[in-house]
């Protein structure tokens, strides 16, 4: 008897130990212009300082904080940056290029043309476009080390790949503290840490870009899910739809035929630099990328409606009910 209840007290010891390691801890909050969660498993105190340290890199990379080190570069035309915003640059400029200039972080002035960055939305004339493309081309922008020069009229905007970055740095910041499961969500940027705590995969939503519900549920670990969508910021006028994705090539907003692009792979940066470049590019160059590249997948959604997917999330993407996979967009072409 007293032999059971030793068993007994030691089993439930044990239980509420690893109970512990596994207790949920959750922080949701208003960062980088957008609601944020965390949750996490274990690691004690880890997602407060996760918080943190997301609010201490909005402070460096916000372009519209006139305290921040991009506005410090912005107004002198260059700077000495911290390690993180140097880093997160010399990325960015790796995918700008790799993207031919989809991505092009120095499209700023566009962007503020249009009233994106106020609200007060306008279509720019041509003319004025066409002074706008003069000072966005992302070759301008030299990077020595931690120190950055723009070219004369340029402006910095880290908008594309910010959240990404952020995720990263915190996945990595849980992972050190000893969390081995965790779910962020970063203002549509999804970045998953291992599996659920019972060991299944993360299910993740991909939005619908036409509505409130989901197109379908990634089943995912270890992975960033993160989504460029013509939803998240847009005006009417005159019949037409202008969103926040611009083509730096036209300095107009995107269009390409698609409303959303998912990237899912391992970095919250590369993925996010990557949804936004694909948003811009289309369909058609972007699996042609893909298949030149590699080391991502993506799930497309097109004006009509039509989803298509990489081969890569063939088995882990299911389309909610009444949708379909129209196109598995394989490696070989035929
Ligand atoms: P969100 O921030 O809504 O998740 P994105 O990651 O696609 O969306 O980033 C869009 C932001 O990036 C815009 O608000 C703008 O500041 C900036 N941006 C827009 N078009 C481009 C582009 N082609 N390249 C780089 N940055 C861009
Ligand atoms: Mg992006």
């Amino acid at each position: 008897m007293r032999r059971a209840v030793l068993i007994l007290t030691a089993l439930l010891l044990l239980f509420s130990v690893s109970g512990c390691a596994r207790q949920e801890k959750t922080a949701e909050f208003f960062a980088m212009d957008t609601y944020m969660t965390i949750r996490a498993y274990g690691g004690g105190e880890a997602v407060s300082e996760a918080e943190r340290l997301i609010f201490k890199l909005e402070k460096k990379l916000s372009v519209t904080d006139p305290e921040s080190e991009m506005s410090r570069l912005n107004n002198m035309g260059e700077a000495e940056l911290s390690d993180e915003a140097a880093e997160l640059i010399g990325e960015a400029l790796r995918i700008c290029g790799l993207t031919g200039g989809a991505l092009d972080i120095s499209v700023y002035p566009a962007v503020k043309a249009w009233g994106f960055t106020t609200g007060e939305y306008r279509v720019p004339k041509d003319g004025e476009l066409s002074e706008l493309l003069k000072v966005v081309d992302y070759r301008n922008i030299k990077i020595e080390g931690n120190f950055v020069r723009l070219g004369e009229g340029m402006l910095l905007d880290l908008g594309a790949v910010a959240k990404g970055y952020a995720g990263d740095a915190t996945a990595a910041l849980l992972r050190d503290r000893g969390v081995g499961s965790a779910l962020l969500n970063l203002g549509g940027n999804v970045q998953c840490l291992g599996g659920k705590p019972d060991g299944s995969a993360w299910k993740i939503g991909v939005q619908d870009p036409k509505g409130r519900g989901y197109i379908g549920v990634l089943e995912c670990r270890d992975k960033a899910v993160v989504t460029s969508g013509g939803y998240e910021r847009y005006f009417e006028e005159d019949g037409a739809t202008y969103w926040h994705v611009i083509d730096p090539s036209t300095c107009r907003p995107a269009d390409s035929g698609l409303i959303s692009v998912t990237v899912v792979g391992e970095s919250g940066l590369f993925c996010d630099g990557l949804s936004t470049a694909l948003f811009v590019m289309g369909k058609e160059k972007a699996a042609a990328l893909w298949r030149e590249t590699g080391g991502f997948e993506a799930i497309f959604v097109s004006e009509n409606g039509d989803i298509s997917v990489t081969e890569g999330l063939a088995e882990s993407f299911a389309p909610s009910e009444g949708r379909t996979v129209s196109e598995v967009i394989r490696r070989d072409e035929n």
